[in-house]
């Protein structure tokens, strides 16, 4: 299996019930490598050109408000088969359909508010990587 980096971010709500920590703690339990950090309160503008993809679904509003309401840590994840491994750890969208022992599962509260992001292929982690951390803010790969 490759080596893979992918997008983390830990949304407002769970931040705002400081759980940012457990979540980073949970990540290097299951074998991620944190190669980037930062704590950020997202512009909207930020927010909308993250979500972009989303631009015509009928919660691009809410999800944007959200996501923009309070501060957010994002990460750069690293380790054998990240993008997967990392979007299992998650659990589904909706916390309510996500399985035992999952980020969303534990820490989420709903399908908008469900505390964290992940990249859904390595072409988007690569993209969304980029959108925020210049080269100098992450590790170089090894
Ligand atoms: P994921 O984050 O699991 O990749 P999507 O890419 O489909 O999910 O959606 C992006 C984000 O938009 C979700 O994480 C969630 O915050 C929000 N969202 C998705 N579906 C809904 C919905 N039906 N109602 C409100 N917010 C939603
Ligand atoms: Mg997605």
């Amino acid at each position: 299996m490759a080596v893979e980096r992918t997008l983390c971010i830990i949304k407002p709500d769970a931040v705002e019930k400081k759980k940012a920590g457990a979540i980073l703690a949970h990540l290097e339990e299951k074998g991620f490598n944190l190669v980037g950090i930062k704590r950020t309160h997202l512009p909207r503008t930020v927010a909308e050109g993250f979500y972009a993809v989303h631009k015509a679904r009928p919660f691009f509003g809410e999800l944007c408000e959200f996501m923009t309401r309070g501060p957010v840590v994002v990460a750069v994840l690293e380790k054998d088969n990240a993008v997967a491994d990392y979007r299992t750890a998650m659990g589904a969208t909706d916390p309510a359909k996500a399985e035992a022992g999952t980020i969303r599962k534990l820490y989420a509260a709903s399908i908008g508010e469900n505390a964290v992001h992940g990249s859904d292929s390595l072409d988007n982690a690569k993209i969304e990587i980029a959108y925020f951390f210049p080269a100098s803010e992450v590790a170089p790969v090894a």
